[in-house]
Parts: structure tokens; sequence; C-alpha cells
């Protein structure tokens, strides 16, 4: 799969990462899926997972169910998750495997010393492994 960011929720995403740096920072995207997955908009989700953050995100129930009905709010789809990744690169822990969903792509920051650095995005293929994906 390929993606589009647009501008805006890039930006987004990056403040949102460098703000809860030494934390881990999470939210979803919407857009239109399609032979390339356009990203239009990004929307910060709390990061729920008590304790260390640093490692760590975790979404609720409760905001999966809010992201279904704001994209139909919007009349976007909910194309997946962010988070960032504090002084670890852009790459999916054992974790964030454990936690995927299918169709879902997963956009990881890394950011050192609190400015973000490489953005990468993934997703699951067929087998259950993931397979990083082009950001145009
Ligand atoms: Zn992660």
């Amino acid at each position: 799969m390929k993606l589009k960011i647009s501008p805006t929720a890039f930006a987004e995403m990056q403040k949102h990462a460098e703000a809860t740096y030494p934390n881990e920072c999470c939210g979803f995207f919407y857009g239109k899926d399609g032979e390339i997955r356009n990203i239009e908009v990004a929307k910060i989700v709390t990061n729920s997972k008590e304790g260390d953050q640093r490692r760590r995100f975790e979404v609720s129930p409760l905001d999966y169910l809010k992201a279904e009905r704001y994209a139909d709010e919007i009349g976007q789809t909910l194309l997946g998750i962010y988070h960032s990744h504090p002084e670890h690169p852009a790459i999916p822990s054992e974790h964030d495997l454990k936690q995927a969903v299918p169709f879902f792509s997963y956009i990881i920051i890394s950011v050192m010393k609190g400015k973000t650095e490489v953005t990468k995005s993934w997703q699951l293929d067929d087998a259950g492994k993931f397979e990083e994906e082009e950001i145009l």
C-alpha cells in the first residue's frame, strides 16, 4: 500500500509526537482508501496505557468506537493509527505487532531528543507480519 499524507495531518502528528515526548503519543487518521491511501485528517487520542508510557501506548475500546463514529460524521474512512517512538527507530515493536489489526496502516514517528525524525508506515500482510508502506 502507498500513502499520501496531507501536510496538515502530517504536521499535527509531528506536533503531537513532540508535545508528548518522552512519552508515546497516539492518534487516528482518516481519509480515502484506494490504490493510494489519502490521509486527510489526523486526530489525537489519549494514550490510555497505565503506568510508563515511554515504550507503550494503548487506545481504549471507547476511543475506537468514537473514531468509527467520527469517520462516519466526516464521511471518511478510518485508515489507521499513528504513534510515536521516543528515542527509538520508526520500526514496530513486538507489542505493536500483537496489537495490530488487518487493514489499518500504522504510522510510526521516531522522536529523538524531542524532535521528530523518521516517519514510516506499516501494514499487516497476509502472513501476519508487518510490511513497510511507501509514503509518497
Ligand atoms: Zn510502537
